[in-house]
């Protein structure tokens, strides 16, 4: 059977590559980048190419990229390390649509007593600027802050936010998790003190990881008992995954501005042949500000896991916008902080492209969904007016 992924926001299929760059650190070159002995000296020096790579793809200095075991570790760092060393109390700003690696952290740092502010979005997805000087005018606060929502694909303007949090002495982490290898993106441009990313969102295996922290920002350690990554995480580095991901950076790199228009023209014809086929559809999210391979659609009065279903069974991998909690199928938080109206939440499907879709993928999803809404709004259990 044909199939077609769509779900690279959950995660990317590993660049063949990036696979080539890191087997000869499972066969050959197996040693400890920190011995003293060639075995580690020759491991070492890909360790260094590797951190380099993934500092050009965001404009930072070499020895501000520190490697972690995933996204969700670079996010628990960059929040948690900031507000455990701080000398005075500290808020924490963060907004309502954060992944739970972020959220959760925020969550618990408000259990122990800090104060933590939630900013809202509007219909489209988008915080408000001025709900943000508000809070920083509570005092001073670690802000973190997505680049690009994983749900919907929308792109917070990050430049600015980064500079009210700047201007007003506090500090500014951002989860580009989903932004970075889609988005042109630069430190030098931008005053962010932390960035996260992560491997497997950009063609380089699950289980890697890496954080932005500017030269001079101090934070504590997560993981106690070692030395490396300049004290900041300790653990004998995973140096296959580490030169993947520093393999996959330099491919992102040099194929971004291509492929960013190539794949937006992709996105933007799945958006049209779904609009002009099927009624009552609706786009999630701010489509002006927007991650170029993400559609969040809602198809009204049916549920998005049938959908996920019957694509499933023509080979189309996709997801929807609802997790299935307690036996109930509840929107997710996201759509839910959108305040999406409850017959289009439930059938949100997100479509995510990447650099290995074609405009073939894209017709046969066009040939095979129509048919497959039709066929569910007529055995809908809701009142489809
Ligand atoms: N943040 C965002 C925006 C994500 O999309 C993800 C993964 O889905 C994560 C954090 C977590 O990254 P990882 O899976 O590498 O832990």
């Amino acid at each position: 059977m044909r199939t077609v992924y769509l779900d690279n926001n959950a995660t990317t299929q590993p660049a063949p590559e990036v696979i080539e760059a890191m087997l000869p650190f499972f066969t050959e070159l197996w040693g400890n980048p920190s011995s003293m002995h060639r075995f580690g000296g020759q491991v070492h020096h890909h360790v260094e190419t590797a951190r380099a790579q993934v500092a050009a793809l965001i404009g930072a200095e070499v020895s501000e990229i520190v490697f972690t075991g995933c996204g969700t570790e670079s996010d628990n760092l960059a929040i948690r390390g900031t507000v455990e060393v701080a000398h005075t109390p500290v808020n924490v700003i963060t907004s309502r649509v954060e992944h739970p690696a972020v959220l959760e952290p925020c969550r618990m740092l408000k259990e122990r007593g800090v104060p933590v502010i939630e900013l809202e979005v509007d219909g489209k997805g988008q915080i408000n600027l001025d709900d943000l000087r508000l809070a920083l005018s509570r005092g001073r606060a670690v802000v973190s802050l997505m680049w690009a929502n994983n749900e919907t694909g929308v792109v917070f303007p990050i430049a600015e936010a980064a500079d009210l949090v700047k201007a007003a002495g506090g500090i500014m982490h951002t989860d580009a998790i989903q932004a970075v290898g889609k988005l042109p993106i630069n430190v030098q441009r931008v005053p962010l003190d932390l960035l996260s990313l992560s491997g497997h969102k950009l063609h380089a295996p699950k289980g890697i990881g890496a954080l932005y922290i500017r030269r001079g920002t101090r934070l504590r350690p997560l993981l106690l008992g070692g030395h490396q990554e300049s004290g900041k995480r300790g653990g004998t580095e995973n140096v296959p995954y580490i030169v993947g991901l520093g393999r996959a950076c330099e491919l992102a790199a040099k194929t971004l501005a291509d492929e960013t228009t190539r794949v937006a023209q992709l996105r933007d014809r799945l958006q049209a042949g779904i609009s002009n086929t099927c009624s009552k559809v609706r786009v999630n999210g701010d489509t002006e500000h927007r991650l170029p391979n993400t559609l969040n659609i809602s198809f009204e009065y049916i549920e998005g896991e049938s959908i996920l279903y019957h694509l499933s069974d023509c080979g189309i991998a996709a997801s929807s916008g609802s997790a299935c909690t307690s036996g109930s199928l509840e929107p997710s938080h996201v759509i839910r902080a959108m305040g999406v109206p409850f017959i289009a939440a439930h059938g949100s499907i997100r479509f995510s492209l990447s650099r290995y879709n074609t405009t073939s993928d894209i017709d046969y999803v066009l040939e095979n969904l129509p048919p497959i809404i039709k066929k569910l709004r007529a055995i809908s259990p809701f009142a489809v007016p």
